[in-house]
C-alpha cells in the first residue's frame, strides 16, 4: 500500500517537474541585458490585447525598446538561450491583429511604438522614397511625406496602422488593382532574424530573406526599417458609389475598370445587406454632394452591391478629370438614378475610416469582438460563392461592412512569402464583423462565427481554391493545406532564418523549438 502511495506521488513530482518545464520563466538574464529601452515585467496586460477582441495571453515581459540593437541583443540572448529555455518573442505593432497574432503566452513581446530609429527622411527626385521605421504608423508617413507633395503608392483602407503590421500580411486596398500591395511597393527593409542578426535587404541583397519577411506573418525577421516608394500626391479626390441590384453585372464592371489604363486610381466595393442607412457605414464618411437623392433611394429590403470609386485631381485639373469620370462611368451598369458623387481632399480620403473609429469609440463600440473573416477568391469561383453567401448564408442582416473588390495577381510579386489563389485576377471578401457583447442573438458572437465557419465549409466544399488574407488556423495540417505547394519553402525559410521558432508564435505555425517538418 505504502509502495503504490510513494508511486504515486512519485509520479506527481514527475508531472510537476515536467510542466514546470515546459513553463518559460523569464530568466533574470533579462535584466541584466545592456539595452537602452527597457522591460516592463508588471504592466504586461496592454500586450494581451488586440483589436479582435477575442484571444488574450499575457506575456512575461514586454520590451519597450529604443533601437533595433535592442531588439537584436534581446532575440540575440533567447537565440543563445537555446531550446530548453522556451521563450518566444513577439513584435507589437498597433495590436490591430484579430486572432493573438502580436501575442506571445509567456514570451516577451516587442512595443514596437515605442522604437526611436533614425527620423523618417523623405527622398525627392525622379523615384521618391521614404525611409521609415517599422514601427512608424501609415497615417504619420502620409503627413510627412505630403509636406514634400509625395506619397505611398498603395495603402489599407486605415491608416492607424503600423508599417510592420501591413508588410507582415500585404496591406490590401483600392490602389492595389494598379499597384499591388503594399508588399510590392518596398524596396528595402532592416530586419531582426530570429538569431538576433540585424541584415539589410532588398531585391539585390539578401534577396531571400527580403521576399521571406514580405507577407512572411513575421515569422523570419523583425522589420526595424522599411524604403517605401512615393508618388506625387494629389490634392483632391472625386469619390463616387454606384449601386447594383445584380452581382454578375456588378462583378463585370469592376473586372472591366481593373483592366483599363485610365480609369480610377482606387477601386472597391461593398455589399448591401437589407440595409437602410444605404450608401454609409462604420468604415467610411461618405457624404454624397446630393443627400436628397440618396435619402430618397429605398432598398426595398434587397441585397444591393456598391461599387466605390476615386479619381485623384488637383484643382486646375477639374475639367478635364470631370470629363474623364464621366466617360468612364458612361460605360458602367449601375441601377440608373443611383450616381452619388463626393468631393474631398486626398488626406481626408485616405483617412476616412479613422473618423468613424472615433464616431464608435464614443459610442463604446470600437472596443467589441471583431469575428473578422478576409478571402482571396479566384474570379472564376465569386460567382458560385456570391450567389451562395449573399443568397443562402448572409440573406437577412450582415454585422459589419462587406467588402468585395478584384485585383490583378501580375502586380504582386511570386517571390514573397503571401499566399494567394492561383488566378490572374482574384477577389478580396472582407467580412468585416463587430458583435455585440454578451448578445446571443443574430448580433452575438456566436452566431457569427457560426455564419463563417458556414462560408469556410462552402469554400472547402465546392472547392473553390480560396485563400485566407490575414490567416488564421488551429492546426498544422490546416496550415499546410494553406501554403499547399508552398509550405517546403515557407519551412526551408523559418529554418534558415529562424531556426528555433522563436518569433511571431502568436501566428500558431511553428512551435517554439519543435523540429521543423515538411
Ligand atoms: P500587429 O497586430 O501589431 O501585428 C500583426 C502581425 O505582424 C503579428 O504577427 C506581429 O508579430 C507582426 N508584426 C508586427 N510588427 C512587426 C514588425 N515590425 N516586423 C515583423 N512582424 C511584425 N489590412 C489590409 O491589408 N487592408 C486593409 O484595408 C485593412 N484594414 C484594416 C482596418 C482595421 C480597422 C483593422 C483593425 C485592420 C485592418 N487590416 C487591413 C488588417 C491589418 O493590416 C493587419 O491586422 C495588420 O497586421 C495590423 O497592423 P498592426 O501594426 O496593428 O500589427
Amino acid at each position: 500500500m505504502h509502495f503504490l502511495r510513494n508511486l504515486i506521488i512519485l509520479f506527481l513530482i514527475c508531472i510537476a517537474i515536467k510542466i514546470n518545464l515546459c513553463v518559460p520563466t523569464i530568466p533574470s538574464s533579462l535584466k541584466t541585458l545592456p539595452i537602452d529601452g527597457h522591460f516592463d515585467f508588471k504592466q504586461v496586460h496592454h500586450a494581451a490585447k488586440d483589436f479582435g477582441n477575442r484571444y488574450s495571453f499575457l506575456p512575461s515581459a514586454v520590451l519597450h525598446p529604443k533601437s533595433a540593437s535592442d531588439i537584436a541583443t534581446t532575440v540575440k540572448h533567447i537565440w543563445e538561450m537555446g531550446p530548453g529555455s522556451h521563450l518566444t518573442v513577439a513584435a507589437r505593432g498597433h495590436g490591430h491583429s484579430l486572432q493573438g497574432q502580436a501575442q506571445a503566452h509567456r514570451g516577451v513581446v516587442i512595443n514596437m511604438e515605442s522604437l526611436q530609429g533614425p527620423k523618417m527622411k523623405v527622398h525627392t527626385g525622379n523615384f521618391p522614397y521614404v525611409d521609415v521605421s517599422g514601427s512608424e504608423l501609415w497615417i504619420n508617413i502620409l503627413h510627412e511625406t505630403l509636406k514634400h507633395g509625395l506619397a505611398p503608392k498603395s495603402w489599407t483602407d486605415y491608416l492607424h496602422l503600423t508599417v510592420g503590421g501591413t508588410l507582415s500580411n500585404a496591406g490590401i486596398s483600392g490602389q492595389a488593382f494598379r499597384h499591388g500591395p503594399q508588399i510590392s511597393n518596398v524596396r528595402q527593409l532592416e530586419v531582426v532574424t530570429g538569431k538576433g542578426e540585424v541584415v539589410n535587404c532588398s531585391e539585390k541583397q539578401n534577396s531571400d530573406l527580403f521576399y521571406s519577411v514580405l507577407g512572411g506573418l513575421g515569422q523570419f525577421g523583425i522589420i526595424t526599417r522599411a524604403r517605401i516608394s512615393l508618388e506625387p500626391a494629389p490634392k483632391m479626390v472625386k469619390w463616387i458609389r454606384v449601386l447594383y441590384t445584380d452581382f454578375a453585372t456588378f462583378a463585370k464592371d469592376q473586372e472591366m475598370l481593373i483592366s483599363g489604363e485610365s480609369t480610377f486610381d482606387y477601386i472597391e466595393g461593398f455589399v448591401i445587406i437589407n440595409r437602410t442607412g444605404l450608401l454609409n457605414n462604420w468604415r467610411s464618411s461618405f457624404n454624397s454632394n446630393d443627400s436628397a437623392q440618396t435619402s430618397h433611394f429605398k432598398s426595398d429590403g434587397r441585397t444591393l452591391f456598391c461599387l466605390e470609386l476615386a479619381k485623384y485631381f488637383n484643382p486646375e485639373e477639374m475639367a478635364i478629370v470631370n470629363q474623364e469620370i464621366m466617360t468612364s462611368l458612361s460605360q458602367l451598369n449601375h441601377i440608373p438614378s443611383t450616381l452619388f458623387q463626393s468631393q474631398v481632399p486626398y488626406i481626408e480620403f485616405l483617412d476616412r475610416v479613422h473618423i468613424s473609429e472615433i464616431k464608435l469609440r464614443s459610442k463604446g463600440l470600437w472596443e467589441v469582438p471583431h469575428p473578422w473573416l478576409n478571402l482571396l477568391i479566384p474570379r472564376s469561383n465569386i460567382h458560385i460563392f456570391a450567389q451562395q453567401v449573399f443568397g443562402n448564408i448572409l440573406t437577412n442582416t450582415s454585422n459589419g461592412p462587406i467588402l468585395i473588390y478584384p485585383v490583378n495577381k501580375s502586380k504582386w510579386d511570386n517571390r514573397t512569402s503571401v499566399v494567394l489563389p492561383e488566378e490572374d485576377v482574384f477577389y478580396l471578401v472582407a467580412f468585416l464583423s463587430s458583435a455585440a457583447p454578451s448578445s446571443t442573438g443574430s448580433d452575438g458572437l456566436e452566431h457569427i462565427l457560426n455564419q463563417n465557419k458556414r462560408i469556410l465549409e462552402l469554400c472547402e466544399i465546392d472547392g473553390l481554391g480560396v485563400k485566407q488574407y490575414l490567416p488564421h488556423y488551429s492546426t498544422n495540417g490546416e496550415w499546410r493545406s494553406h501554403f499547399g505547394p508552398q509550405w517546403e519553402a515557407f519551412v526551408h525559410r523559418k529554418s534558415t532564418y529562424d531556426p528555433l521558432a522563436i518569433l511571431a508564435p502568436g501566428q500558431r505555425i511553428f512551435q517554439k523549438a519543435a523540429p521543423l517538418s515538411l
